[in-house]
């Protein structure tokens, strides 16, 4: 009871923070591989930001960034919440993430029921405080989605079937609004696959998404662009997932991509709101 007192007052008092800076855009801070911060104002959240399997192509976060956030050194400090798209140990590790959680008891997580599973089968044990803030969704492709308030965040989720037909694998793509204003979708491994995207019309249609981080297997396809031309329509795309060699050759690969993508570590975007 205590905490959820102390969580409201810290959220009312940082929505009154941001109303003074309402203009102020949020931004997007590239960890690794599909890892991002959003912070607006004191809203943060992070997306696949514990792992520790670069299956010998994809970049790790750093000993530094690492040993930041596990200490809440600005920038990282002060996150909301943690959103896990798959299971896939290129994106989660159970590990660091218990860690990180147990370092930084006001920090909630939200994934897949496999995400969830993963942590239990690392040895938490099924009465351990810790997963009181761990929320595993269990969602089918077909499923409607899944909505749900909270620390001034407003949250939808519909699971995308993986890229390549893994479709063992629980792939969410999270949209978050952040203090009703700034409003981002990760869309995880998602593949490029139309009718996956055009089941969920209705939910991509209902808000608009500011900023979009597909998978950069998007871009320079004809049916992944169209998805995120017609369907998603986010103010901006950037992809995510680029191989660790793209790092300072960006422009490159940019312009090979013919879109924008995240390639290193420690990039932003400006993110513009409503
Ligand atoms: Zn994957
Ligand atoms: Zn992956």
């Amino acid at each position: 009871m205590m905490r959820f007192l102390t969580t409201s007052l810290l959220a009312a008092l940082s929505m009154l923070t941001n109303a003074a800076a309402h203009d102020s855009a949020a931004t997007a801070t590239y960890l690794s591989n599909e890892g991002i911060m959003v912070a607006r104002g004191n809203t943060k959240i992070l997306f696949d930001a514990f792992y520790a399997n670069s299956y010998g192509q994809y970049a790790l976060l750093s000993d530094e960034v690492s040993a930041a956030m596990m200490e809440g050194k600005a920038p990282y400090d002060g996150i909301d919440a943690i959103f896990v798209s798959h299971v896939h140990g290129d994106h989660f590790t159970p590990a660091p993430a218990i860690a990180y959680m147990r370092a930084q008891p006001d920090v909630r997580l939200y994934g897949s029921k496999q995400v969830y599973d993963a942590i239990l089968d690392a040895g938490i044990a099924g009465d351990d405080p810790l997963l009181a803030r761990i929320k595993g969704y269990d969602l089918s492709p077909e499923d409607e989605a899944i909505s749900f308030k909270v620390d001034g965040l407003t949250v939808d989720v519909v699971a995308i079937p993986h890229a390549g037909g893994m479709s063992d694998i629980q792939n969410f793509a999270w949209r978050v609004t952040l203090d009703g204003e700034t409003t981002v979708m990760h869309l995880g491994d998602a593949g490029p696959v139309r009718e996956d995207f055009e089941r969920h019309e209705s939910h991509f249609a209902a808000k608009k998404t500011h900023a979009a981080f597909p998978p950069y297997w998007f871009f320079g396809h004809d049916v992944g662009e169209a998805i995120l031309n017609d369907i998603i329509k986010a103010d901006m795309a950037t992809g995510i997932h680029v191989p660790a060699r793209a790092a300072r050759n960006g422009n490159a690969w940019r312009a090979e991509a013919g879109g924008d993508l995240f390639t290193d570590p420690g990039e932003t975007r400006e993110i513009g709101g409503h």
